[in-house]
């Protein structure tokens, strides 16, 4: 049995880059749906007393698509702070040793959100040669599998914006980098 993870913030904790009813529907409509689906795949099978870490990565086909959206969906809306636009530390050096500066990564990424044509993550991660790369993966697709840690991701799916920002999903996208919860991708990082 997996549990809906509690919000760690208010509804309307990343006001104004996401509006209060956005995050309560994609919290309790769309993140709780998938809990309730996986409960209910996983019910009398061999992954029912499994974490969801490990029903994402020995499942397949629903359970794996299921549990994959539950974890991306609670790194998604836990990373994301309001306040915070910029990141500090190692990862910055990091990131400018890769992409030249902060501003060319954001719009990289940015670039890469916005053709992630019929898509659903985009992610900053770091692969098992410590190097950062920027990634777009589509359906349920998980980082887990392929053994990437995720430092930055941003669902791009319509439901994730679309009762604020309609069909500008560019400025959705833009606004992503006023949400930096940067404390916890500097723990990720190293
Ligand atoms: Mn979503």
């Amino acid at each position: 049995m997996i549990e809906l993870k509690k919000l760690p913030y208010e509804m309307n904790a990343l006001e104004p880059y996401i509006d209060a009813k956005t995050v309560e529907f994609h919290y309790t409509k769309h993140h709780q749906w998938y809990v309730n689906k996986l409960n209910w795949l996983i019910a009398w099978t061999e992954f029912e007393n499994l974490s969801l870490e490990e029903i994402v990565l020995k499942s397949t086909w629903a359970i794996f698509n299921n549990a994959a959206q539950v974890w991306n969906h609670t790194f998604y809306r836990d990373w994301m702070k309001a306040g915070w636009s910029t990141i500090s530390g190692d990862i910055l050096g990091k990131i400018e040793s890769k992409f030249w500066s902060f501003d060319a990564f954001k719009s990289l990424f940015s670039e890469f959100a916005l053709s992630n044509f019929g898509s659903w993550w985009t992610r900053l991660v770091k692969n098992q040669s410590w190097e950062l790369e920027i990634i777009n993966t589509s359906n349920a697709d998980s980082p887990l599998t392929k053994w990437l840690i995720p430092l930055l991701t941003i669902d791009i799916r319509e439901h994730a914006y679309y009762l604020k920002y309609q069909n500008l999903r560019a400025d959705y996208v833009n606004n992503r980098w006023n949400l930096i919860n940067r404390d916890r991708v500097n723990t990720l990082f190293w």
